[in-house]
């Protein structure tokens, strides 16, 4: 097979070639005009992706790095919020918070499920000292398949007055999500996963509210602080040297965007993720989450009987060239994910369902390998 692979993880994710072009230029002073009209250019485009009309932060960093600008910017050491994690992104969150000093209260939600509206109403309406400051929630939780009911909660939070901190690195693009009508006062995303842009950039935006808690916020930064950022955005530059490849391929990414639509790319999705599904289905094997909150970004898959997730992971990628990611922690030898987010069109779902039923039947796995296609292509053309 050489060099070519379908590359079907949760980020990164595949990136176009004309994406992949716009980096492949000779560098520019990051404090000169065309870099100037560059980041004003991609911080506007974000603005429209995140459905916002607030401040966007372009941070040179992974998306770790947009969550912990979000923590350190808005909330004090000693602060108490509310980490309704529904997995290990949902924790990680949590832990940074923890190590800032925050008092992190968990609302633990089992895998595979999705977060519960009314016990988070419940929790909120409990503190009537109004002593939470914030909400930590992902959209979409990369490590189970399983997307959040945000339009629901986000009012939810508003009505108790805390801040709702959210960790869309992995829905923006592939799912709506409206960061003002929805009330989230930060999200956060990041370049490697629907935006099909290589690792390198995270992006953060915060609404009035978020701007105010930031002038209070006492939680020690100076890397990720974003009155730096903003002060320096006024100029039309970032703080620091900023991954100049990565903008202009944001720059990029934004125009094919645009091109497409945004409520076609999610359509899109949306379509590849159904397909998904019901070939899986066909193919004898078991989703982890509920279909009624499964991602549109990522499906994760139950291991079939008598197969271990290491061996298929492993005879897919170097027999067939199609990389499909493991599960993490508890689920680590349980499930298998396959990544359907950013530059995916039926090709890589049909290949990808079709070589799964042979590399199920080659384990001893008695199905029909054409079953996982034929679900998927009836499931696209219904
Ligand atoms: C990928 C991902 C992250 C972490 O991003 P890094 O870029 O690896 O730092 C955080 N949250 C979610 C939901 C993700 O999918």
């Amino acid at each position: 097979m050489g060099e070519k692979q379908l590359l079907m993880i949760p980020g990164p994710t595949a990136v176009p070639q004309s994406i992949l072009l716009a980096g492949a230029r000779p560098m520019i002073n990051h404090r000169g005009p065309e870099f100037k009209a560059a980041l004003e250019e991609c911080t506007e485009g974000l603005k429209r992706v995140f459905q916002t009309s607030h401040d966007m932060y372009i941070l040179t960093a992974s998306g770790t790095g947009g969550l912990e600008a979000a923590v350190v910017n808005m909330l004090s050491p000693g602060d108490l919020v509310l980490s309704v994690s529904i997995g290990v992104f949902g924790d990680r969150f949590a832990d940074i918070a923890e190590t800032y000093g925050a008092r992190v209260e968990k609302m633990d939600v089992e895998m595979g499920q999705a977060a519960d509206a009314e016990r988070i109403r419940a929790r909120l309406a409990e503190d009537d000292r109004r002593e939470i400051r914030a909400v930590l929630m992902t959209q979409n939780e990369t490590s189970t398949g399983v997307t959040n009911d945000l339009a629901t909660i986000g009012p939810i939070v508003r009505e108790h007055g805390a801040l709702l901190l959210v960790d869309g690195i992995s829905s923006l693009v592939a799912m709506d999500c409206q960061m003002d009508a929805w009330q989230m006062d930060v999200l956060v995303a990041g370049s490697q996963k629907a935006f099909m842009i290589p690792p390198g950039l995270c992006f953060v935006a915060i609404n009035d509210r978020a701007a105010a808690a930031m002038e209070q916020a006492k939680m020690p930064t100076f890397y990720f602080d974003l009155r730096k950022a903003q002060s320096y955005l006024k100029q039309g530059q970032t703080p620091w040297t900023p991954a100049v490849p990565q903008v202009f391929q944001l720059q990029a990414a934004l125009k094919l965007l645009e091109k497409e639509g945004l409520k076609e790319c999610f359509a899109r999705h949306a379509r590849l993720a159904k397909a998904t599904r019901e070939g899986v289905k066909a193919l004898g094997l078991k989703l982890l989450a509920d279909e009624a909150c499964a991602s549109n970004a990522v499906t994760a898959v139950r291991r079939p009987e008598g197969v271990a997730v290491a061996d298929l992971r492993k005879l897919m990628t170097e027999k067939y060239g199609v990389v499909l990611a493991g599960g993490q922690r508890s689920l680590k030898d349980e499930i298998f994910r396959i990544g359907h987010l950013g530059y995916v069109g039926e090709a890589d779902i049909i290949a990808t369902l079709g070589l799964l039923g042979l590399g199920l039947k080659e384990l001893g796995v008695g199905v029909d390998p054409a079953a996982g296609v034929q679900a998927a292509v009836n499931s696209l053309g219904g």
